[in-house]
């Protein structure tokens, strides 16, 4: 079993993007600029937000953060989005989610300018993702990609099972899978909470991609030997013995599964870093295609 290192990974991928900025500063080129916005004070979603800031400054980025109170209104929210969009030095965006339930989620995705939308989440991204045109990929799925291409696993022609169908990791993950591309084309088998029998297409699966937010629940029973494994989930448990008070817990039950993988990601250090190293590259992207 091999693991699929991606903290060493997006590691690597920051260390290719740091040179770059530095060659764009030393050629009198503009800085790249991240922005983030976030709103209200979801512990998780904070961490991951400064993971992100943190990664900019490691690269050379600049970064702003934009921290709005749970109770701002969508118009407010909507509002400090159109002022980004407008705003020159500002190259990529994200607005970090979950928002609060008083703002719609749709609007705030439809309201980032699809040149800024260094998440990949605006409907013509996704569009032209799927019409394989120049876009910016979802980073959580683009995240997977990159690891998988740069560990040179085989994807062509062999069965791939998406646990998973949301609009931001499942569902273009398995276009991307299915795509005529290097890390592509799978036969790919989209399954959700109303999949009859999963075990029955897990169990012949060569590549699992694992997205649903219920820890452990792939277990040993659910995979062949020889399996590719990438663990998307993310759930924090108590854990006392810890100084956060908590641990993270992945979709695969790690210590059962692993032994019969060829390839697995863990969880924490697999998914997550590779997401914010995406985040990066498309950030990269966007001053590219100004
Ligand atoms: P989500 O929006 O909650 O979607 C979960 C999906 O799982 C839904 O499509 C749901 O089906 C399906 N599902 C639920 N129970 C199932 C079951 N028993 N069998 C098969 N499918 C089932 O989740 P998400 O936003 O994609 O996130 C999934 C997990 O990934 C979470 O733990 C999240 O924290 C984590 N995540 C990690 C990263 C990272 O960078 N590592 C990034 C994003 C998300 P229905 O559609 O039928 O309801």
């Amino acid at each position: 079993m091999i693991l699929l290192d991606g903290k060493k990974t997006s590691n690597d991928i920051k260390d290719e993007i740091t040179i770059k900025v530095a060659e764009l500063k030393k050629q009198g080129k503009k800085t790249p600029h991240l922005a983030a916005i976030i709103v209200g004070a979801n512990g998780a979603s904070i961490t991951y937000v400064n993971a992100k800031v943190k990664a900019c400054e490691k690269v050379g980025f600049d970064s702003s953060l934009i921290q709005l109170p749970e109770d701002v209104s969508e118009a407010e929210l909507l509002a400090k989005i159109d002022e980004l969009n407008n705003d020159d030095n500002i190259d990529g965006f994200i607005v970090q989610l979950p928002l609060p339930k008083h703002i719609d989620e749709h609007k705030v995705t439809l309201a980032v300018s699809p040149a800024k939308d260094v998440d990949g989440f605006h409907p013509e991204n996704l569009g032209r993702m799927v019409l394989d045109l120049p876009c910016f990929l979802p980073a959580t799925p683009y995240g997977i990609v990159q690891l998988l291409d740069r560990y040179d696993i085989e994807t062509s022609g062999k069965d791939c099972v998406v646990i998973g169908r949301s609009h931001i990791v499942g569902s273009p993950m398995s276009i991307l899978m299915a795509r005529n591309n290097k890390v592509g084309n799978c036969t790919v088998t989209l399954t959700h909470s109303r999949t009859k029998n999963l075990t029955e297409y897990t169990k012949k699966a060569d590549i699992i991609i694992v997205a649903l937010g219920k820890a452990e629940f792939l277990t040993a029973d659910m995979v062949k030997e020889g399996v590719v494994v990438v663990d998307v989930g993310i759930t924090r448990v108590k854990d006392d013995s810890k100084k956060s008070g908590f641990r993270l817990l992945g979709d695969v039950k790690f210590d059962e599964v692993a032994p019969k993988c060829s390839y697995i990601t863990p969880v924490p250090g697999g998914v997550g870093p590779m997401t914010i190293a995406s985040l990066m590259m498309n950030t990269l992207q966007a001053i590219d295609m100004k």
